[in-house]
Order: structure tokens, then C-alpha cells, then sequence
């Protein structure tokens, strides 16, 4: 029987499809108003994207520093840290946070909020920073330990097992006994199952499965 529950964010807590066609929105919107600027942008994002691509799953050269993959799209394309920092930080982590209300996976936010009512532990993990999603999904203080894959102690991308066991480790709680809800077999499962935690894929879930898992009573 499982004790604590992990979650991924993108996918998981709130469906990528409508969140993409808001930002398609918001990207046309910019293009319309500063193309140069914005050409400039996408460029950024394109190679941002495609460094974590490269990096997932291999063990990092440079793990001392925070978020590598930034770093990496920097030396990439002669540009300065903080320049891709103010790119990806508008367009990865604060555009997306007004639309996330609206598209999020309410049977799932209503059961994490009960499970946290109910004293079990849980936790997330994701391969980019969470904090500010999960406040705008109004999920602060629902979690015992929140981490994701850019910051210094994991230093590796989904599915290497380094995140999913650090995330245990924090929850004080054996990998067994937790269970990892995510959207992707090929990270989010095979990392957890490869530190032994069972895994719910998003498409299988529903509050009374998760509760079965616990060995709680259903909502
Ligand atoms: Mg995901």
C-alpha cells in the first residue's frame, strides 16, 4: 500500500493542448506588435527546448550549476545567462501562470487538496520550476517537498533516477511506498519505476483509483 504521492506538473496537473493554443495566442499577439524582438525570442526558446531534449536523461558534466540547461542555451548561442534567463522566464514560467485556473484538472487539484486534508504526504517533481504553477493553481501548501530537475541538488532531467529519489528522500518515505502521477510513460514512468515507485498515468486516473492506492477512503 502506498503511503505519499508525487506529482508531475505539465501534463499532469493541467492539460498541454489548451495551454498551447493560449500561447500560440500570446506569441501572435508579440509578433504583431514586435516581430524582430520576437524572432529573437523563439530562437532563444527553440534551442532552450531542444537543450533539455540533449540533456535528459544523460548524466551532466556541469552539476554544480544551477539550471544547466539555461547555461547550456547560453554557450549555444554566444548569448549572456541572464539574457536567456529574462526569455524563458517570461515565456516559460510567467505567461503560462494566468491561463493554468482555467485549464486545470479540477478532479485532480480537489483530491490533492483533500489528501493533504487527510495528512498524507506529497510532494512534486518536475523538470522545470514549479513553485509559481502550483501557486497559481492554488495548490501552495498542499506539498512536503517541491523540486524539479534544474536545481543543484538533482542537476538531471526525467527519467534519470536522481530527482525521483531525491524527491523520496525529502518525503522521508520508501520509493515503494509512493506513487508517481505523471503524463509520460517514458520519463515520469520509467524514472519512478526505475527507483521502484509505482506509477498512475494521468489518463488512468480518477480520485477513487488514487485513494485505492493509498488505502484511503474515496472522496
Ligand atoms: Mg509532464
Amino acid at each position: 500500500m502506498a503511503r505519499a504521492v508525487v506529482y508531475d506538473v505539465d501534463g499532469t496537473l493541467y492539460p498541454l493542448w489548451p495551454m498551447r493554443f493560449y500561447m500560440i495566442r500570446e506569441l501572435v499577439w508579440r509578433f504583431l506588435h514586435s516581430p524582430i524582438r520576437l524572432l529573437r525570442e523563439v530562437r532563444v526558446l527553440q534551442v532552450y527546448r531542444s537543450m533539455l531534449d540533449k540533456m535528459r536523461g544523460r548524466p551532466d558534466e556541469d552539476t554544480d550549476a544551477t539550471d544547466p540547461q539555461l547555461h547550456a542555451t547560453a554557450r549555444k548561442l554566444g548569448m549572456k545567462a541572464a539574457d536567456i534567463h529574462d526569455t524563458v522566464h517570461e515565456w516559460v514560467a510567467q505567461r503560462p501562470l494566468r491561463f493554468l485556473p482555467r485549464i486545470a484538472k479540477t478532479d485532480l487539484l480537489k483530491t490533492i487538496i483533500t489528501l493533504n486534508q487527510r495528512g498524507i504526504s506529497q510532494g512534486v517533481y518536475s523538470d522545470y520550476p514549479p513553485d509559481c504553477k502550483l501557486a497559481a493553481l492554488g495548490l501552495t501548501g498542499c506539498f512536503q517537498a517541491v523540486i524539479w530537475s534544474g536545481q543543484r541538488e538533482v542537476g538531471q532531467f526525467k527519467p534519470s533516477p536522481k530527482g525521483f529519489s531525491e524527491i523520496a528522500r525529502l518525503l522521508g518515505v520508501e520509493p515503494a511506498e509512493i506513487v508517481f502521477v505523471g503524463d509520460r510513460p517514458s520519463r515520469d514512468g520509467r524514472g519512478a519505476q526505475s527507483v521502484g515507485m509505482q506509477f498512475l498515468h494521468i489518463k488512468d486516473f480518477t480520485p477513487r483509483r488514487l485513494c485505492e492506492m493509498l488505502g484511503t477512503e474515496p472522496l
